[in-house]
């Protein structure tokens, strides 16, 4: 009984997971490349992080802003502007 419970809730964790998990494309704005980016909706997004360019690997700034039931709005730039 006790194991068919826990693996119940590890199931519905993982379904979580996978609904909130979304691919964005964000553009370097130092070298224009393209980066893909894997926001995690699950958790409380932080506002803003910085991420290295896969390319030049430059400090970009991203900024996540969700609101519930709507697509998140990532924004873009760099780190000293
Ligand atoms: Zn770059």
């Amino acid at each position: 009984m006790l194991s068919f419970g826990v693996e119940a809730l590890f199931i519905n964790a993982m379904e979580a997971v996978m609904e909130c998990m979304k691919t964005v494309t964000v553009q370097c704005p130092y070298c224009g490349a393209l980066n893909e980016e894997l926001i995690d909706c699950s958790v409380e997004p932080p506002e803003e992080y910085v991420e290295d360019c896969e390319i030049c690997c430059s400090p970009m700034v991203i900024t996540i802003r969700s609101v519930e039931g709507e697509e998140p709005v990532v924004t873009v730039r760099r780190e000293n502007e």
